[in-house]
C-alpha cells in the first residue's frame, strides 16, 4: 500500500477542506476517487491521439484502435479471460441488461425454467431479471436473505434442475458481506451441469481479485468508476460458448457482417455486442486504473480493505446508539450499513459533511427489497477504499458521536 502522502499526491482531492474539515471520503461503494495517472492517461489520448475506432486508416485512427483493443487486452488478463470474451459498456447495469435480454431472446433460458436471484441484489440485477421474466414467461425465484444475512446452505436449497439461471452479486452493496462464489459454483454445477453463473462484480471486481476461469464463472459484470477508473464504462465478461450463441443487445455500425435490404449477418466477438461508436477514453483510464491497482496488487488490496472493515466494526460495535446490519462474522469487506438508533440516515450523513468533512452515504442504497429484509426504509453507509486509513474511521467515530450528542 501506499502511505497517505502518496496517495494525496494521487488523489488530489483528498487534500481538499469540506467545511473546514479534511476530506474523509467513504462513499466508495457509489463511486471512487481518481487518481492522476488515470486522468492522465485519459487526457492524453483525448488531447493528442483521439479519433474513432475500427474505421478510418489514418494515424490518429490506427493509434485510437490500438488503444483501445491494449486496454481490452489488458483488462482481459486483470480477470484471466480472453480478449474476444471481454465487452465494453457502460457499465454494470448495462452488462446486467444486456446479459437478461439477450439470454432470453436467443432463448439460451426458456419459459418452463428458472431464474434464481436473491433479495440482496441492487437493482440492476433484480429489477433486468425481473422483468425479462415477465415478457418472455419465465419464472423468477427470490432467495430471502434472514434479517439482511446471506446463508449459502439456505441458499444451495434453492437451485434445482429446472434453475437455468444463477445471478448473486459478490459482495452484497448494503452489507459488505462477501459471497462465497466459488463454493456457489461448486454445488450448483453438481446439481445441474449447464447451470449459467452470472456474478455482479460491481461491488467485488475493485476490492477482490478475480480469476474467472479458476471460478468457473460464466459471467461477470462490472463498473470502471468503482474501480478509481472513469464513470461511463463497465465491462461484461461472458464465456464465448455463450457469447457465440447469444444475439446481440444493440444494432447498428460495429457490429455487422453484412447489411443488405433481406437481412443482417453479425459480425464476431466481442464487436458483436458493442454497436455504435465505444467510449474509449473510458477504456484507456479503465485500463489505467487496472494497472494502478496492480501495481498496489489485489492481495494487498482486499487485506487492507478487510481490515479496515474490521478496524471500524470493533469501534462502531462500541457505540451503543447505532444499529449494525451485517453478518457476524469476518465475512464483510468494505461496507458497512448501519443506523443512528432513532435519527433519519440523511441526518447523520448531512451532519456528518458539515461538522466532520465525513463523505458517507444514505438512502436505499438502489437495493429496495433489500431494505425490507432489514425493516428498515434506509441506512447509512459507510464504504472503504485504497486510500482509507484507520485515521479516517477515527474521525467517522468522532462525528458519529458529536451527531448523537447533537440530534439524540
Ligand atoms: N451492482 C452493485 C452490487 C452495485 O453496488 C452497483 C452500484 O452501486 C451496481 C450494480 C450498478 O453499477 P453502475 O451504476 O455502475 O452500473
Amino acid at each position: 500500500m501506499l502511505s497517505s502522502n502518496e496517495y494525496e499526491e494521487e488523489f488530489p482531492v483528498l487534500k481538499r477542506k469540506i467545511n473546514g474539515h479534511r476530506l474523509v471520503y467513504l462513499d466508495n461503494a457509489a463511486t471512487s476517487l481518481r487518481p492522476k495517472q488515470v486522468m492522465e492517461a485519459v487526457t492524453e489520448y483525448s488531447l493528442n491521439h483521439h479519433a474513432n475506432v475500427h474505421r478510418s486508416t489514418h494515424t490518429l485512427a490506427s493509434e485510437a484502435t490500438e488503444m483501445f483493443e491494449s486496454s481490452r487486452q489488458k483488462i482481459a488478463k486483470f480477470i484471466n479471460a480472453q480478449e474476444e470474451e471481454v465487452i465494453f459498456t457502460k457499465g454494470t447495469t448495462e452488462s446486467l441488461n444486456l446479459l437478461a435480454y439477450s439470454l432470453a431472446i436467443s432463448k439460451i433460458v426458456k419459459p418452463n425454467e428458472e431464474i434464481l436471484i436473491t433479495t440482496m441484489e441492487h437493482h440492476s440485477n433484480f429489477v433486468p431479471w425481473q422483468q425479462i421474466g415477465k415478457i418472455f414467461n419465465i419464472k423468477i425465484k427470490y432467495f430471502p436473505l434472514r434479517k439482511g444475512i446471506f446463508e449459502l446452505d439456505e441458499y444451495l436449497k434453492y437451485i434445482n434442475l429446472k434453475t437455468k439461471i444463477i445471478s448473486i452479486t459478490g459482495i452484497s452493496n448494503v452489507t459488505g458481506q462477501v459471497i462465497p462464489i466459488n463454493m456457489i459454483v461448486e454445488k450448483a454445477r453438481k446439481i445441474r451441469k449447464d447451470i449459467i453463473i452470472i456474478v455482479d462484480g460491481a461491488q467485488y471486481v475493485p476490492h477482490i481479485s478475480v480469476n474467472v476461469k479458476s471460478l468457473d464463472i460464466d459471467f461477470l459484470a462490472f463498473s470502471g468508476h468503482k474501480m478509481l477508473g472513469p464513470t461511463g464504462i463497465g465491462i461484461l465478461y461472458g464465456k464465448k460458448e455463450y457469447l457465440e450463441r447469444m444475439s446481440p443487445f444493440l444494432y447498428g455500425g460495429e457490429m455487422i457482417d453484412k447489411v443488405s435490404m433481406e437481412d443482417t449477418t453479425f459480425t464476431i466477438l466481442p464487436y458483436k455486442f458493442e454497436a455504435g461508436t465505444p467510449n474509449v477514453e473510458g477504456s484507456i483510464g479503465l485500463a489505467k486504473a487496472v494497472d494502478f491497482l496492480q501495481q498496489i496488487g489485489m492481495n494487498n488490496i482486499a487485506q487492507h480493505d478487510n481490515e479496515l472493515t474490521q478496524y471500524a466494526l470493533e469501534k462502531m460495535k462500541k457505540l451503543d446508539f447505532l444499529e449494525i446490519y451485517g453478518p457476524k462474522n469476518n465475512l464483510q469487506s468494505s461496507i458497512i450499513s448501519f443506523n443512528v438508533k432513532g435519527i433519519h440516515p440523511h441526518d447523520v450523513a448531512h451532519l456528518l459533511n458539515e461538522i466532520a468533512g465525513v463523505a458517507i452515504r444514505s438512502g436505499h442504497h438502489c437495493a429496495q427489497p433489500m431494505m425490507t429484509e432489514l425493516g428498515v426504509r434506509s441506512t447509512c453507509r459507510v464504504s472503504f477504499y485504497i486510500y482509507n486509513q484507520n485515521e479516517d474511521i477515527d474521525i467517522l467515530i468522532e462525528g458519529l458521536k458529536k451527531v448523537w450528542e447533537w440530534l439524540k
